[in-house]
């Protein structure tokens, strides 16, 4: 093993030997409600050869994978070039002393939301002394991780470029700008891999949970989250729903599909839920109001600083309005698997 890459001072963990996949074979899946074929064997990315049409959104159409049973949109030229497509995903402020994605005003909340991500982490995994947030973001939930909790060994991935410099130079992260599929690790070498809002816009996610399983340490543990695809405000709302985010997601997840994924590589479940403060309000009332005004987002557009040539007050009113029912609709639901967002707790054996 060596340490080949290094930004201004601060050594990431990496490896030169390739990926090692488990060769375990899985056994027939029974208790997901559906089969996917004894075929499905760890260690064999499910590249959905076998797969038909669910739905369309919009005009594109997402098909579902008839061994994995993984709801999914077909790759795009501009999926293909990540680090463009996602290079002005966050941008620098009009003083450029931070970037973000929102008005400013938001942003402080949204930083909040990563000091209660920090907390909630440690929670999960008070021991955990070596942490790899995958699509970290400006850094912020691992900056609180060693600031407030002395996690020493905090390292984050994130291929836009803005979010990247800012958390390498302004909060002194080890950070790699690339993809995890391309950056050499340590194998057994993390306690814990967290992986929020990033698994549904990558092109090959199984090939990703295999990465994480040979990463993390024994007993070592991996939280994900992403939008729930059985979640009630879809059903509702249709191709409205704010999780479809058709431009950048590709996987479209259930708790069955994850907890699917999961166990093909062996981990064991230790927790899933399907609420998040910070998301499923939000998305919820945001699909709804969508659906109600025939519009694309224009509220979420909104708050993230663009001009919207339509009268923008009904939308803000709407969504006030629905917000503390979508609230009470989404705790109601929070061990279900129809809430909005989705999270697992996996333990690598
Ligand atoms: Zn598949």
């Amino acid at each position: 093993m060596r340490r080949i890459f290094c930004f201004g001072g601060i050594s990431l963990p990496t490896k030169q030997r390739g990926e090692v996949f488990d060769p375990e074979a899985q056994t027939r899946r029974d208790t997901l409600g559906f089969n996917p074929g004894s075929f499905i064997m760890a260690g064999v990315i499910c590249k959905h050869t076998k797969s038909f049409l669910e739905t369309s959104v919009f005009s594109v159409r997402l098909y579902r994978c008839a061994k994995c049973d993984l709801v999914f949109r077909k790759e795009n030229k501009s999926d293909s070039n990540p680090k463009k497509l996602y290079g002005k995903y966050y941008r620098k402020s009009r003083n450029e002393i931070t970037v973000g994605r929102f008005r400013y005003g938001l942003e402080v909340v949204i930083k909040t939301f990563r000091f209660f991500r920090a907390y909630k982490v440690h929670a999960l995994h008070p021991s955990a002394r070596r942490v790899l947030d995958i699509g970290c973001g400006r850094g912020f939930m691992l900056y609180f991780l060693r600031k407030f909790w002395g996690i020493k060994k905090v390292v984050g991935t994130q291929i836009s470029l803005e979010a990247y410099i800012f958390a390498k130079n302004k909060l002194r992260l080890s950070v790699y700008h690339e993809d995890l599929s391309k950056i050499n690790l340590y194998d057994n070498y993390f306690d814990l891999v967290t992986i929020w809002h990033v698994l549904e816009h990558v092109v090959e996610p199984e090939r990703y949970i295999a990465k994480i399983k040979s990463i993390l340490k024994r007993k070592g543990k991996i939280i994900i989250e992403v939008p729930n695809y059985n979640s009630w405000s879809r059903k509702i709302a249709g191709e409205y729903w704010l999780g479809y985010d058709i431009i950048y997601h590709l996987s479209f997840f259930t708790p069955g599909t994850l907890i699917f994924l999961l166990k093909k590589y062996k981990f064991k479940i230790l927790k899933t839920h399907t609420f998040s403060l910070e998301y499923s309000t939000f998305i919820s009332a945001q699909s709804i109001v969508s659906r109600i005004t025939k519009t694309d987002s224009l509220f979420f557009k909104w708050i993230q600083g663009e001009k919207i040539e339509a009268n923008i007050s009904m939308h803000i009113l709407l969504m006030f309005f629905l917000l503390p029912f979508c609230l009470f609709g989404n705790l109601v639901l929070y061990y279900t698997h129809y809430g909005e967002v989705l999270l697992v707790v996996a333990e690598k054996p």
